[in-house]
């Protein structure tokens, strides 16, 4: 079966969050979709093997922070690309604790929130949807959220292997060199023709042009870590 219609659903992009007793945690999850009104319910899909996923089971609530447009690269890699088993993710981000749930609400770079707690889940195999209630909510901006497919063809961005809605990269056989360049840490591509522009970086910049002090806008690795895509 050729799955690319499945593609071709749209998304907004979400830092689902949630805690374990007094622990935070928060991850990237496109997979968010409103199921009925009355009561304002919503369902997400997360993977088991996220923190966030053993979080949400533990403490039956989970937060929504609505990631914004213009939102920087780097924001979305540390809550996309890094797990909170080895690093404290809320140490450094602007947050709130959401006041009917306790579970974190990032302020950097997003637009609103829904606070929600569980009212059922469903056993998906890799993941598990979580069917939550809106219990309180606000938006804190007038400015566009991010949807998932901005992420993906504006910004350069990937799906870690862990994500719902991640697909394998195929190269196009014969196609002219594009001067593309892939993170091996995250799978970020650099695209000379929209350069890095979060990190100053103008269009039209070479790869080979980029200073060296430049890392990777994603998880921040080196130049070195890249390798080129064709
Ligand atoms: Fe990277």
């Amino acid at each position: 079966m050729n799955t690319k219609a499945v593609q071709k659903i749209c998304y907004g992009m979400y830092v689902i969050s949630s805690r374990k007793g007094d622990k935070f945690n928060g991850q990237i999850a496109n997979t968010l979709f409103q199921i009925t009104s009355d009561p304002p319910t919503v369902a997400v899909s997360i993977n088991k093997q996220n923190l966030t996923h053993e979080y949400i089971m533990e403490s039956k609530v989970f937060t929504a922070s609505i990631v914004a447009k213009e939102a920087p690269m780097s924001l979305i890699g540390h809550f996309g690309f890094k797990s909170g088993r080895e690093m404290e993710k809320f140490k450094d981000v602007k947050y709130k604790t959401g006041a009917v749930t306790g579970a974190p609400i990032v302020l950097d770079s997003t637009i609103g929130f829904l606070e929600c707690e569980v009212l059922s889940s469903t056993d998906v195999g890799t993941h598990t949807i979580f069917i939550g209630k809106v219990v309180d909510c606000d938006v804190f901006s007038d400015a566009e959220p991010m949807t998932y497919a901005y992420y993906h063809q504006v910004k350069g961005g990937k799906s870690p292997k862990t994500a719902p809605t991640y697909v394998k990269e195929e190269k196009a056989e014969g196609a002219a060199p594009s001067g593309k360049y892939a993170c091996r840490v995250c799978g970020y591509i650099y695209d000379p023709a929209n350069g890095d522009p979060d990190s100053g970086i103008a269009a039209g910049t070479k790869f080979e042009e980029l200073p060296d002090t430049w890392v990777c806008p994603v998880c921040g690795a080196p130049k070195s870590e890249f390798e080129k895509v064709d």
